[in-house]
């Protein structure tokens, strides 16, 4: 093995300048093990991140790496002219497990290309150009889908399309949840009043992920259907970081009580193993018309493996563990909130895709501070992430396997931070 710096020093002259790293000191990652992961001197950490949201089953579980190195056995790869069983059984499965009507799939790789398709279709399928998205949203990084990214850091500030039109999200730390979603929907209102006919699709994750845990006041979605449908106006959820059981919900617009016309899946689906989908009912579905070709979507290993995986959740019961064990990590949030109000702003979320946003004298120190937290929890043997607008906001998304004593570990490493602070 060469080694951290060795890594580091690749990394630097050979990748792109803008690649991204949470730590000033990255630990080299060699090994998982369900909710734990190790580095190359054999340190353990807890893994509250699973790779925004990706690992929900945990890192290298057998459950799941015995199907997949089963089938890498028997057949690897072909195109989707041929048939093969496991995307025909994966299709028939998630039809199962979507909501409503959505029972057709489409195979993808990645969340991007999930949104990107679903966007085409809706198009497509409207016969109009424009699409509607959430301020501080995250959808991709082709140029559709970083079209509708409101994040400032995840979009490039030229040569995007500018059909899209940014309404404001349902959350502001300076009003109530229901006066944020009522002037969320009033922009929505305002924009469909104005050009409704010539928008094609609403897009928006139902929980904000890198948006910085925004979850909605509960009837917002609710309202924001009718308001869609009133104009013929389709509404995409992407599910990418929501879906699968981490919510405490297979997905997450379920706590909503809204079915969305279409529905985009990737991250937990594979767990780790490329593959993504997106899913409409017959009627929208049929307006696709171009051949349903993807060279490595729907591929027989991400298949199996995305069945094994939706075996695992049910077998396990993912999405209640991820309820149960989510409202012990929010109580310990809260607690650290009621003892450090002058360090945290806020705790939010649901199920284990949880957000504490940190405090400090201005926008950069609060910044500066959440660094400060990230490497000192690793130092300590808990990798957690980082998002918000700001980068303030600390993300606890860990595998759905984790187990009471790594919450309360973690609660306990963040409070001995907190209370030097
Ligand atoms: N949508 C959401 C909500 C996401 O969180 C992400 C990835 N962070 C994407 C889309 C893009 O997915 P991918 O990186 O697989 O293209």
């Amino acid at each position: 093995m060469i080694g951290r710096e060795a890594v580091t020093a690749k990394r630097k002259q050979y990748f792109y300048p803008c690649t991204q790293h949470f730590y000033r000191n990255s630990p080299q990652l060699v090994r998982g093990s369900m909710q734990y992961v190790y580095d190359e001197n054999g340190k353990e950490y807890t893994d509250f991140f699973a790779g925004v949201s990706v690992v929900a089953c945990g890192h290298c579980n057998p459950a799941i790496t015995e199907r997949t190195i089963h089938q890498l056995q028997q057949l690897q790869h072909t195109t989707t002219v041929y048939l093969t069983q496991p995307n025909a059984d994966l299709a028939e499965r998630l039809a199962k497990v979507l909501p409503g009507n959505l029972r057709r799939t489409f195979f993808v790789n990645s969340g991007s290309e999930a949104n990107e398709g679903a966007m085409l279709l809706a198009r497509l399928h409207t016969g109009r150009k424009g699409f509607i998205a959430l301020e501080s949203g995250l959808h991709g990084r082709t140029n559709l889908t970083m079209s509708v990214t409101g994040l400032p850091m995840w979009r490039t500030d030229k040569y995007l399309d500018e059909d899209v039109t940014f309404i404001r999200r349902p959350y502001d730390p300076d009003l109530t949840p229901e006066q944020a979603a009522e002037r969320s929907l009033e922009d929505l209102k305002k924009v469909l009043e104005e050009k409704g006919e010539s928008i094609a699709t609403m897009i928006a994750e139902p929980i904000q992920g890198n948006g910085g845990m925004i979850m909605p006041e509960l009837s917002y979605f609710r309202s924001v259907k009718p308001l869609l449908e009133h104009f013929g106006v389709l509404l995409i959820a992407d599910e990418i970081q929501t879906g699968f059981g981490r919510t405490g919900a297979m997905f997450a617009m379920e706590h909503f009580g809204v079915v969305p016309d279409m529905i985009t899946m990737a991250k937990a689906l594979g767990n780790g193993v490329p593959v993504a989908a997106f899913a409409a009912g017959d009627e929208i579905a049929s307006s696709l018309n171009t051949p349903s070709a993807s060279t490595f979507g729907g591929n027989p290993v991400s298949a199996a493996t995305a069945l094994a995986v939706l075996d695992y959740i049910e077998s396990e019961r993912l999405p209640e563990r991820a309820q149960q064990l989510g409202a012990r990590l929010k109580e310990g949030l809260w607690d650290l909130q009621r003892r450090y109000p002058e360090r945290i702003a806020d705790v939010r979320g649901t199920g284990l895709m949880l957000g504490m946003e940190l405090r400090g004298g201005n926008a950069a120190d609060a910044a500066a501070f959440t660094d400060d937290v990230l490497e000192e929890m690793k130092d300590r043997g808990y990798l957690i992430g980082k998002n918000g607008v700001g980068r303030n906001v600390l993300a606890f998304q860990p595998p759905l396997v984790i187990v009471e004593q790594d919450i309360d570990g973690m609660l306990g490493a963040l409070a001995h931070i907190l209370v030097g602070a």
